[in-house]
């Protein structure tokens, strides 16, 4: 099978994916999402006591077809980032035991859900560090259908042989629509599956305006017959099979 057959009718994915479960997302990003006719990825973090009332809002999300995400309850990233203990510090057993409390608490809001995906918090797949430095993928593969890594700009996911575990995602921050328009069109013309990350709509970091947003989302809603834009599991499934039966 070749690229064009894999994908017919269309010439490429687009997931469309939101990071860390936030207020501003329900506000600005699902009604968009929902007017336009598209599903996400929303990568939740199921951190605090008070873990089942912030959950709580993403159960109507799940149940309107939306893919509730494992984004782990620590958000444990590398202590460079801070000055504080991070991944360096961290163990497989640790980061393994954060994500699968995370899921038990997620598996509550998204019941039906049968497969998920994990987004890597800061995009740091690792434990420890220098010769004692690991990769956590492993632990995702172990659990997951597909895992969200940082990627290079201009690049999407070749599904012959990405390793889904370890799927590269590309920031927006900042992105006009028109450009994030012209990643979609040319990465999923070359046959390829473009997993764009949001933060936040019209927000105060790592953001992007809703007018580029909606830009986006109209595209995507009129270009339907080329480009196939589905939550992260639906993708990943459909490329699993392809890799296991190569
Ligand atoms: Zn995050």
């Amino acid at each position: 099978m070749n690229l064009g057959e894999f994908w017919a009718p269309h010439q490429g994915a687009v997931s469309l994916t939101f990071d860390d479960g936030t207020e501003n997302q329900l506000q600005l990003a699902v009604p968009r999402l929902d007017a336009y006719g598209l599903k996400g990825t929303f990568y939740i973090t199921a951190r605090g006591d008070n873990w089942q009332e912030r959950l709580a809002p993403w159960r109507d999300v799940a149940a309107s077809g939306h893919e509730i995400g494992n984004h782990t309850i620590s958000h444990t990233c590398s202590s460079n980032y801070t000055g504080n203990p991070g991944l360096e510090e961290s163990s497989l057993d640790a980061i393994e035991r954060d994500i699968m409390i995370a899921q038990e608490r997620l598996e509550q809001i998204a019941p039906h859900q049968k497969e998920w995906t994990f987004a890597y918090p800061c995009y740091c797949t690792h434990v420890g560090r220098g010769e004692g430095r690991q990769s956590y993928v492993p632990v995702v593969a172990r659990h997951f259908m597909a895992g969200r890594v940082g990627g290079e700009y201009g690049f999407g996911n070749h599904p012959a042989v990405v390793d889904l575990p370890a799927a590269w995602g590309l920031p927006t921050d900042r992105m006009s629509g028109f450009e994030m328009i012209g990643l979609a069109e040319e990465l999923t013309a070359q046959g390829r599956w473009v997993i764009l990350v949001f933060h936040q709509i019209n927000g105060s970091r790592l953001t992007v305006g809703s007018h580029d947003f909606e830009t986006l989302l109209r595209h995507l809603q009129r270009r339907s017959d080329a480009i196939w834009t589905a939550p992260v599991v639906d993708v990943a499934r459909k490329i699993a099979q392809w890799q296991a039966n190569q």
